[in-house]
């Protein structure tokens, strides 16, 4: 079987020759005493195969050997057949096996924690398979949105001298004789690199030692973030907004097939693609959450879940909320002039409880303000000098937003867990495998 032109299960259904040679791994195999029927499994989808024994012994002798993810090379014939799980069946003519795999960890109804220690394992399953496609999109629909707006790439460094996120989810890493951190976001230098570039964008990974153990903080994530010279509040939640738009369309466009194995509601994601997001303040969500569902919450307090929450679900849609209070936000966040109490700064929620998916403002111009934010968390300014240079020479207003993308994945899945947006995920308790 050596000169044999594979395909894939996916081309092989498209093609018009019935004769078919596939290469993959068996999902699952059921025995009797005249047919084995296996059910391979391939990079692009899954396709039963049957071996009677009557057609050929040797063959069936063969394939009774098979054990789940065992690898195989099948020649056949390909038939539509309704009572295969795929639709379709190959009569089997020839059986290669690459290896027979020992009995596999994972079988059926496992538990969570079972399947993430099995996570190398895992990642083949339809699901995994599934989300990881997804994940590709989204990761794909990010780079081609920015770059068909003017945004260049910049590459900002993951070690890092400063916090720019709070000291408390710092990852300190032994550097040398010193000690240095891990990237929380690239953009302390993301507004060095706008004076060069204008526009600029990244993706990267973002290191953050969250202690706490929600279903949507990971240790290590991807964050994508932009960074513009001259734009304001009002023009950044828009471009925040098409971004999104662009993912939900991009993702429709090349996962239907991958959302339909999630079971995910694509006439939802549809309404998503073409649906207005509101943008209201943080003051008016207020009202909202104190007003219409009796919430109680106060001025100048953080949303919680809960909140966030109740806000995107009375929306349905994804909604910006801006301008929150000024003291509960980074020292990078710049107070509005008519009301200085007021951030200028958003979050964009996004419905079916997924919550905050991207985090952005304006950027403060302000030095010896920034200077008493830093110190009054503790910080020494010194280490922020080349930080607030920028604010020296030729300082202009600028805006910028990161975009959780393991956020967005699970939002677009429909997750549970943030854990299953990434391959090899890392919390608070666990780093391995
Ligand atoms: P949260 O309040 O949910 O912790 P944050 O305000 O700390 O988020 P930002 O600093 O604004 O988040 O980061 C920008 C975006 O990065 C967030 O909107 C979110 O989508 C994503 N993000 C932040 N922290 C995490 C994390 N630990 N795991 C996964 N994604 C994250
Ligand atoms: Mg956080």
């Amino acid at each position: 079987m050596k000169d044999l032109k594979y395909t894939t299960i996916e081309e092989s259904l498209k093609q018009e020759d019935s004769n078919v040679n596939l290469r993959g791994w068996v999902y699952r195999e059921r025995k009797s005493n005249k047919f084995v029927f296996i059910v391979l499994r391939d990079e692009s989808d899954i396709i039963q195969c049957v071996i009677s024994k009557a057609k050929s012994p040797e063959i069936f002798e063969k394939a009774e050997k098979l054990t789940i993810e065992s690898s195989v090379k099948i020649s056949g014939d390909l038939k539509e057949d309704e009572r295969a799980p795929t639709g379709y069946e190959v009569s089997v003519s020839d059986l290669q096996i690459v290896q027979i795999a020992e009995p596999f960890p994972i079988t059926e109804h496992q538990s969570p924690e079972l399947l993430y220690d099995n996570r190398h394992l895992w990642i083949r399953s339809r699901k995994l398979n599934a989300i990881l496609k997804i994940r590709h999109t989204v990761v794909g629909a990010i780079h081609e949105f920015f770059r068909s707006h003017g945004y260049y790439k910049f590459d900002a460094p993951i070690f890092q001298p400063n916090q720019s996120e709070g000291g408390a989810t710092l990852f300190e890493v032994k550097y040398f004789d010193d000690i240095t951190y891990l990237s929380q976001t690239w953009q302390l230098y993301a507004e060095a690199g706008i004076f060069s570039l204008g526009k600029i964008y990244n993706m990267g990974p973002t290191f953050r030692a969250e202690k706490s153990k929600t279903s949507r903080h990971l240790s290590e994530f991807w964050m994508a973030e932009m960074e513009a010279a001259w734009m304001q509040l009002d023009e950044v939640t828009e471009v925040a907004k098409d971004e999104i738009r662009f993912i939900v369309k991009e993702v429709l466009k090349h996962n239907k097939k991958e959302l339909e194995i999630l079971e995910r509601d694509i006439k939802l994601l549809e309404h998503y693609t073409e649906a207005e997001y509101p943008t209201i303040k943080y003051s008016e969500a207020l009202d909202i959450l104190n007003t219409k569902y009796k919430m109680n919450v106060p001025w100048g307090k953080d949303l919680r879940t809960m909140e966030e929450t109740k806000i995107a679900e009375h929306f349905k849609v994804p909604v910006v909320v801006t301008h929150y209070p000024t003291e509960i936000m980074g020292f990078y966040k710049p107070p509005s002039e008519e009301n200085p109490k007021e951030a200028l700064c958003f979050d964009m929620l996004a419905p079916e409880r997924y919550c905050e998916i991207v985090g952005g403002s304006e950027r403060s111009l302000l030095l010896e303000n920034m200077i008493k934010r830093l110190e009054a968390d503790g910080e020494d300014p010194k280490n922020y000098e080349w930080y607030f240079e920028l604010r020296r020479y030729g300082s202009v207003p600028h805006s910028g937003y990161g975009l959780g993308v393991e956020r967005v994945i699970m939002w677009l899945c429909g997750l549970d867990n943030i854990k299953d947006a990434i391959p090899f995920p890392r919390t608070m308790l666990r780093k391995a495998p």
